[in-house]
């Protein structure tokens, strides 16, 4: 038997994750009880979580693991263990989500102990002291050195995914599939804790991902500004921003307009532009249509 504690968030998102176990009629004063094959879990009012019979401690450490991290992440200290820094790691992050123009990108990208010196020296760091031009350079480097998923929702996707999915949802999703797929082409090799870039809370990212046949937990870290906890997330990060780079230039090359980044307003000008010239069916192969960008461009192309 192993006996993990956990706080009431934890053990609603773990009621979450074995819903399609759970007793009908679980013991007193538990909040639930589930069996599945070669392990009961159950969990008490006190925090206490029992984990019975033969792989219940390799079901308790999925969960102890992503315990210790929630419970200090609502403390606001550094969630991550002592020398996280120096392990091998897969880091995620997604770019774009606040882009009128080109797609979202979400990268995860796995880094052995080993080549961290490596990384230092080329230069890998927070993706946002960059220029667009040395990240361009750093990122092709990064492709060749290391293992990596990009996953690309380009606009017309998205504005055909979106109406029935908020884009937490959206990033929930694609995270979990690039790790998925990471996790997959690096086997036999295990990653000794994946970092994601914090966007939400780590409940809200489980229950996002609750109903998905196949969910990456074990071993999952959260941290805002994951950059600077581990360079897998500092290298996913400039990948991830060197691809949204690519897909910007490829949409304005396919329709003959120069696209800025960003949601400001020389986006609604160029919006506006697009609209008069082509048309909105244009537009939506560009564009993230829900922004409020459009209404503003659409205002302006009355005019
Ligand atoms: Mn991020």
């Amino acid at each position: 038997m192993t006996v993990i504690h956990a706080d009431a968030r934890t053990i609603s998102t773990m009621q979450q994750h074995y819903t399609a176990y759970l007793k009908q009629t679980p013991p007193p004063h538990s909040v639930f009880s589930a069996t599945l094959t070669g392990v009961t879990v159950t969990a008490y009012h006190s925090g206490k979580v029992l984990f019975q019979g033969a792989n219940a401690e390799k079901e308790a450490l999925k969960w102890s693991k992503t315990t210790i991290e929630t419970q200090k992440t609502s403390d606001k200290k550094s969630a991550l263990p002592k020398g996280f820094d120096s392990w091998s790691v897969i880091g995620s992050d997604e770019v774009g989500t606040g882009s009128y123009f080109g797609s979202l990108i979400v990268c995860a990208a796995y880094v052995d102990k080993e080549q961290i010196v490596q990384l230092k020296k080329l230069g890998v760091q927070d993706s946002k002291n960059l220029t667009d031009a040395r990240i361009m350079t750093i990122a092709q480097e990064l492709k060749r050195l290391l293992p990596h998923v990009i996953l690309d929702v380009d606009p017309t996707k998205y504005n055909d995914i979106q109406p029935t999915m908020s884009q937490g949802q959206m990033k929930a999703e694609c995270h979990n599939h690039a790790l998925l797929r990471l996790l997959k082409q690096l086997h036999p090799v295990k990653p000794e804790g994946i970092l994601i870039d914090q966007f939400e809370l780590p409940k809200t990212y489980f229950n996002h991902i609750k109903h998905k046949e196949q969910q990456v937990t074990e071993n999952v870290y959260f941290a805002t500004k994951g950059e600077s906890h581990h360079l897998a997330v500092a290298s996913a990060s400039i990948i991830a921003r060197a691809a949204f780079l690519e897909s910007l230039e490829t949409l304005s090359q396919q329709i003959g307009v120069n696209l800025p980044s960003g949601a400001g307003s020389p986006v609604d000008t160029v919006a506006a532009h697009i609209i008069k010239t082509a048309g909105m069916d244009t537009l939506a192969k560009v564009a993230k249509l829900h922004f409020a960008n459009t209404q503003k461009a659409q205002a302006i192309a009355k005019k």
